[in-house]
């Protein structure tokens, strides 16, 4: 199908898209227009005007600053996994962003793109839990910074409001060790469930326990029992097991075409334990 008509604005200043939006309460920002183009081909979407992303370089940037990475909503997935500072301070987006896709994709799709349409099966909202990121939001009224806990409300559902934009990302540094597991049907496919994990390990225990679980939930989820279960815990096969069997144990999965909820909660459990494992490994 071809793409329904619209009006194309190409801002170069995030004021400027803001006010492209405001102009128009049909308007919708084009990232990488990795999903956004598909919708419109398929008129899942119908937007009176595209506000492209692409020309404001200040949504580019990926700056080290001294308690936090922040990451531009238009830096592409290849940029992130080309950043010596993603590996270095972010590893545990490093590790996750080559699992999004293809390179074709990566080449195009933002991480911006990828946070604010918030596909449960998409591996950055998982990575922007895991790592306590803080989403920095653009509007009308000025700048608000919302916490990823507060900023996926569920699928394809956030805390952007309309004539909003997601304009940059920010990751706390973190001294954890950081390991990221994924199932999916083949490789560059959608995940059908992934984790994360991190810890710090003080004295062979692990401290700061992180567990986070997606695409098996309506957004990525933290494993708080888990986390709880294992804080202060000496490393043991046992232990990392029952953490393990603990994160999906509450867990209200869901089920679809591509998995049942009792495949994601069981291959859930085992991606967890795989991860922390790996985690624990050059202390075991
Ligand atoms: P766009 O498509 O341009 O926009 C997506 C949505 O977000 C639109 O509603 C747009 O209005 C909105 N938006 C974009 N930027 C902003 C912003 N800054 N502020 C507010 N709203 C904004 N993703 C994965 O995570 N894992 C995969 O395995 C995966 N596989 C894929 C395979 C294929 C074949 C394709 C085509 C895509 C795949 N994707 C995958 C999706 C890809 O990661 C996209 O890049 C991503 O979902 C959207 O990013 P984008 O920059 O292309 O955004």
């Amino acid at each position: 199908m071809k793409f329904p008509a619209f009006a194309y604005v190409a801002p170069t200043t995030v004021d400027e898209a803001l006010a492209a939006l405001a102009d128009d309460d049909d308007a919708r920002p084009l990232a990488g227009g990795q999903t956004l183009l598909p919708i419109l081909a398929l008129r899942m979407s119908t937007p009176t005007c595209l506000v492209d992303l692409n020309g404001i370089d200040a949504l580019k940037q990926i700056t080290l600053g001294e308690d936090a990475v922040t990451v531009g909503a238009m830096v592409t997935h290849a940029g992130n996994a080309a950043s010596a500072i993603h590996r270095e301070h972010v590893p545990l987006l490093s590790e996750a962003v080559p699992f999004v896709a293809h390179d074709a994709v990566r080449n195009r799709g933002t991480i911006g793109g990828s946070i604010a349409y918030a596909d449960t099966a998409a591996e950055m909202p998982l990575v922007a839990l895991a790592l306590d990121a803080t989403l920095i939001i653009a509007g009308a009224g000025g700048e608000r910074r919302v916490a990823a806990e507060d900023f996926f409300l569920g699928h394809y559902t956030t805390a952007i409001g309309d004539g909003e934009l997601l304009t940059a990302i920010e990751f706390p540094l973190s001294a954890r060790r950081w390991a990221f597991e994924e199932v999916a049907r083949r490789p560059g496919d959608f995940a059908l469930v992934m984790a994360a994990t991190g810890a710090r390990i003080e004295n062979g225990r692990l401290v700061d326990v992180r567990i986070a679980l997606g695409c098996i939930a309506d957004r990525p989820v933290r494993a708080r029992a888990a986390e709880a279960f294992l804080e202060g815990q000496a490393i043991a096969p046992a232990t990392l097991g029952e953490a393990a069997r603990l994160a999906t144990a509450d867990l209200r999965s869901h089920g679809d075409i591509h998995a049942s909820a009792d495949y994601r909660r069981d291959v859930g459990a085992r991606l967890v334990a795989r991860a922390l494992n790996r985690i624990c490994g050059a202390t075991t």
